[in-house]
C-alpha cells in the first residue's frame, strides 16, 4: 500500500481510519506508519524523524537501567567488571551524556536527513505492510554477522598510531566503560564505523530490504553496544548462554588493555 498521491484527507486520525478500511490486514502499527508518511507528505522528514527519534529512545531509555544500577553499588556492584576506584564519576558521565547529545544533534542528525534519499537509491522499500517476520529475523542475523566483521578490522585500523591519536582515543577515554560511553567516540568515528552498521542493511535494500527492518536492526545494534559497555557481567548475561556472544565481559577488556578483541558483537575473530 503506498502512500504517495493520497487525496489528503484532513487529519492523522483520517488517514489512520482510511488506511485500515483501505486493508484491514493491516496492524495497528502499519496503520500509524502508513498514516505518519501520507500525513507529512515529505518522506525526507519522515524517515530522519523516525531514525532520530528512535535512536534517542533507545539510546537514553536503554542506558536508564545501568544508570540506576550504577547508583546502588551496594546490590549490583558486585557484578562490576573493573574495581570501584576505576569507576567514572558522575561528573564525568555527565559529561559525556552532553558530548553524546551534541554529537548526535550535530554529526548524526545530518546523516538521518540524508538517509532517505539513499534508501531510494538503493531500492529499500518504505511502504505497507512490513516484510514478515521471519524475514527480518534472518535478515537481522546476517547484518549482525556482516557488521561485526567489518568493525573488527575498522577497528583494528583505528588502532594504528596516527588514527588513535587523533580519532579513537576519544572512544578510550574511559578505561572502565560504562552504557552511555558506547557513541562516545570522534565524529569521524561515528561516521566511519556507523557505515558498517547502516551499510549492509542498504546495499541489501534492492532484494526485499525495507525500512521497518533497518530501524529494528539499528535498534538491536544499540541495544548490543549499551550492553557492551555496561561495565557489567551477570550470571544471566547473554554470553553465557551464547559462548560465541562478547558482551560486556569482551568489550570490558577491550577498554582496559586497548588490544585485542576489537569486534563488536562476537568472540571468534580474535578470541581468546
Ligand atoms: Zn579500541
Ligand atoms: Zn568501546
Amino acid at each position: 500500500m503506498s502512500f504517495n498521491g493520497t487525496a489528503a484527507p484532513a487529519t492523522f486520525a483520517q488517514l489512520v481510519a482510511y488506511a485500515a478500511a483501505n486493508d484491514p490486514d493491516l496492524s495497528t502499527l502499519e496503520q500509524y506508519w502508513w498514516a505518519h508518511y501520507a500525513y507529512w507528505q515529505n518522506s525526507i522528514i519522515v524517515t530522519g524523524l523516525l531514525a532520530f527519534c528512535s535512536h534517542e529512545l533507545v539510546y537514553f531509555g536503554r542506558n536508564l537501567p545501568w544508570v540506576v544500577a550504577d547508583a546502588i553499588p551496594s546490590v549490583f556492584g558486585r557484578y562490576k567488571i573493573q574495581g570501584a576506584a576505576k569507576q567514572p564519576t558522575a561528573a564525568q558521565q555527565w559529561e559525556c551524556v552532553r558530548y553524546i547529545l551534541l554529537l548526535h544533534v550535530f554529526a548524526e542528525v545530518p546523516l538521518m536527513v540524508g538517509f532517505h534519499p539513499v534508501c531510494e537509491l538503493f531500492g529499500l522499500r518504505v511502504d505497507v505492510p512490513f516484510p514478515r517476520w521471519r524475514t527480518v529475523a534472518g535478515q537481522l542475523a546476517v547484518f549482525f554477522v556482516l557488521e561485526d566483521a567489518y568493525h573488527y578490522w575498522i577497528h583494528r585500523l583505528l588502532h594504528w598510531g596516527p588514527l588513535y591519536r587523533y580519532v579513537h582515543c576519544i572512544h578510550h577515554q574511559y578505561a572502565a566503560p560504562f552504557g552511555l560511553a558506547a557513541e562516545y567516540a570522534s565524529p569521524v568515528e561515528t561516521v566511519l564505523l556507523g557505515v558498517g552498521t547502516i551499510g549492509a542493511p542498504i546495499f541489501y535494500g534492492g532484494l526485499t530490504g525495507h525500512l521497518w527492518t533497518v530501524l529494528l536492526w539499528v535498534v538491536v545494534r544499540q541495544f548490543q553496544a549499551i550492553d557492551a559497555h555496561s561495565g557489567y557481567d551477570f550470571p544471566w548475561s547473554l554470553r553465557r548462554w551464547l559462548p560465541f556472544w562478547g558482551g560486556a565481559d569482551w568489550h570490558d577488556d577491550h577498554h582496559q588493555y586497548f588490544v585485542g578483541n576489537y569486534s563488536s558483537s562476537f568472540r571468534y575473530w580474535d578470541g581468546k
